[in-house]
């Protein structure tokens, strides 16, 4: 049985729609491409109820050491992983939040995010795409095989990347949006 992502986020077993379909469906590694079930749960950070669930490589892998969050406030860590969840609910929130207002001010999670590809708060998005790129080429696990340092950089790139990609794609959604509703 072939495990859908999309039916499994957030609550499996509380699934409304499809439970009677595919009862056994199962939760897929929630790191980026791997697609083997998700077994391992682990924190998403301190302080924090929400879990990530991983396949048993990648729970080992991440929890061989994560410090892109402890960088942050925990009031800020909690925000950054709701920015982070996929789907409506992350989505909805991000609607109140300061980014997309036309000034091009970048939000605290994406000045974070930002810093730690070393760039400048004006960065834009062919330079975030490179800086990510090259962090992601330079630190790969599959290249850096019982590296925890690599493993921590790669691990904090893809995070970093992911919340200016949110971001990015809110504010074009944002631009995009007031000239049909004025
Ligand atoms: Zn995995």
């Amino acid at each position: 049985m072939k495990a859908r992502r999309s039916n499994d986020w957030g609550f499996p077993r509380w699934r409304d729609y499809g439970g009677g379909r595919a009862p056994e469906a199962q939760r897929l590694c929630d790191r980026h491409g791997c697609s083997e079930p998700g077994l391992c749960p682990a924190p998403k950070a301190p302080n924090k109820p929400d879990r990530w669930y991983f396949c048993e490589a990648h729970a080992a892998e991440y929890n061989r050491g994560w410090n892109y969050f402890d960088a942050l406030s925990d009031a800020e860590a909690a925000e950054q992983a709701e920015a982070e969840q996929a789907g409506a609910r992350a989505y909805e929130r991000a609607k109140h939040w300061s980014w997309g207002e036309g000034d091009g001010s970048r939000s605290r999670a994406e000045m974070d995010a930002l810093r730690l590809f070393d760039l400048p708060p004006d960065a834009d998005e062919a330079a975030i795409k490179s800086a990510h790129r090259r962090e992601a080429k330079d630190n790969h696990p599959d290249l850096n095989p019982g590296n925890p340092d690599a493993a921590k950089r790669f691990q904090a790139a893809q995070a970093a990347y992911e919340v200016l990609r949110v971001a990015a794609a809110r504010r074009a959604e944002a631009a995009a949006k007031p000239a049909k509703q004025r």
